[in-house]
């Protein structure tokens, strides 16, 4: 009788707890994958562009020219179509705060785009941008497959405070951050293809 009680009671607790335990695993596993993996034909969140792009960015691979002081880092990643296949030739379209979070609209300053490789891979040598007032850390980007739709997004910084009073703030475009090597900040792109 008395090992039958503890059995239900048992029972009854693993009942309880499975869904606690599901919702701990899911969020465990939302923490291990910032950028969510390429399914179920779910392009990359759009974003408003903002008041500050500029078209016509130069066309480069790092916006660290002379001048430009900051944290290094390099964004790095694959764009793909929402059938998860790389997509070569498509722009990524960068622009950017500098570290005092101010953009140049008089020159090109931090701005620059470049054409993925035939892997789909884009890669970028920048600074970290600074902060400026009402937003949290980030980048501004616009990604186009070959005479498709534009996506116009932006890229976040894990961790960074300001993440919870920015409005605009989306945890799905937050950047893989990686201090090996060098600070890398990894990020894939699904768009229209
Ligand atoms: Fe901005």
């Amino acid at each position: 009788m008395k090992a039958k009680g503890l059995t239900r009671r048992w029972f009854l607790a693993a009942v309880a707890t499975a869904p606690l335990l599901w919702y701990f695993a899911k969020a465990f596993a939302a923490a291990l994958d910032p950028t969510p993996a390429c399914a179920n034909g779910v392009e990359t969140p759009e974003q408003t562009p903002g008041p500050f792009f500029k078209p016509r960015s130069p066309e480069r691979r790092s916006l660290r020219e002379a001048g430009v002081q900051g944290t290094p880092i390099v964004l790095e990643g694959i764009v793909r179509s929402t059938r998860c296949q790389p997509v070569a030739g498509a722009l990524v379209d960068f622009w950017q705060a500098d570290a005092s979070g101010h953009y140049d609209n008089e020159g090109y300053r931090l701005r620059g785009h470049q054409f993925t490789d035939a892997d789909g891979k884009y890669r970028l040598e920048t600074i970290v941008p600074g902060l400026y007032p009402g937003r949290t850390r980030h980048f501004h980007v616009r990604v186009q497959a070959p005479h498709r739709s534009l996506l116009t997004t932006q890229l976040y910084f894990p961790g960074e405070p300001e993440n919870r009073r920015d409005g605009i703030f989306n945890p799905k475009l937050l950047l893989d951050l990686s201090e090996a090597g060098g600070r890398t900040g990894r990020f894939d792109f699904v768009v229209d293809a």
